[in-house]
């Protein structure tokens, strides 16, 4: 077995380590609330092995989920101030001196709250009011564009047992998302540079490129290899030239959460753990 094959195994192996110490991190967080459990599996039956949804982080009319909690949806709450911006007073002004009706541009920050958890997040949009954009009553419709979000909603459901310092630079790419694209690009492409050092790959070549640690690691692993290798490509178009979307950031995002949850297996160990114990009651679980 090459040496990079063993560090790989190693890491992997590694995996269900960090997995028991957050599990056991977790009970001790939650024994207040479970003193009589037992089990792990209270605690692995709430992982969530979800698929990413594009759709709601393109459509500005959705509701997000919670941050915090990642089982409610963040709601209005009447938390709201808003303010029509100078451009659009002045050019209003402008306007209704003459015939054409205008168009009116607002700015709202907003407190929204679960709906589960009843955590806050913070909220910024644009808000647009445009003549030509009305209902069949001929009644103007609002048009919103998200621009900030604090705590951010995750967009990718990240494995808990994924490194922390993976965890944590793609928790600040989900901010970045709605302030800045490339940035948020980057931000992608910086967890997957560190999710190579996390695995151990060329550790001891300091000057080799991510294109050359992705290229070590795919020997192992082909096809999670190329998958890194197109977040990489992604996130270098973001550094190089203002070019990326929200779709290619979601591109991005779905090849990320995919290769994270073939990397770091919670629900095998979890399915794991779950069929030892119908095997050893010989029947469904205590
Ligand atoms: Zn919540």
């Amino acid at each position: 077995m090459p040496a990079s094959s063993k560090t790989f195994s190693h890491n992997l192996s590694l995996n269900v380590y960090y997995l028991a110490q957050i599990i056991h991190k977790e009970r001790i967080i939650f024994g207040s609330i479970q003193e009589d459990d037992q089990s792990l599996n209270p605690y692995l039956c709430s992982l969530k092995f979800g698929t990413m949804n594009r759709n709601i982080w393109l459509d500005q009319d959705s509701e997000l989920p919670c941050p915090s909690c990642k089982e409610g949806v963040l709601k209005e709450a009447g938390q709201e101030l808003k303010h029509q911006t100078l451009a659009s007073l002045e050019e209003n002004n402008y306007y209704r001196k003459g015939q054409e009706a205008p168009d009116e541009h607002f700015l709202v920050s907003e407190h929204v709250q679960c709906s589960r958890c009843k955590d806050w997040t913070t909220v910024t949009y644009k808000l647009s009011y445009d003549v030509r954009h009305v209902d069949e009553h001929g009644n103007e419709l609002p048009e919103i564009e998200h621009v900030f979000y604090y705590p951010a909603p995750h967009i990718i459901d990240i494995p808990r047992s994924c490194p922390a310092s993976v965890t944590d630079l793609l928790n600040k790419s989900f901010v970045l998302y709605w302030v800045d694209a490339d940035s948020c690009g980057n931000k992608i492409r910086m967890a997957i540079e560190t999710l190579m050092a996390e695995l151990g790959v060329l550790p001891s070549n300091a000057k080799a490129t991510l294109h050359q640690r992705i290229e070590e690691f795919e020997k192992g692993n082909p096809k999670v290899g190329a998958f890194l290798k197109a977040i990489k490509v992604l996130g270098n178009s973001g550094s190089h030239a203002p070019t990326l979307t929200k779709k290619d950031l979601l591109d991005a995002y779905e090849l990320t959460e995919y290769s994270l949850h073939q990397l770091y297996k919670d629900q095998e160990l979890f399915l794991t753990q779950m069929s030892r114990e119908i095997l050893q009651q010989k029947g469904p679980r205590p």
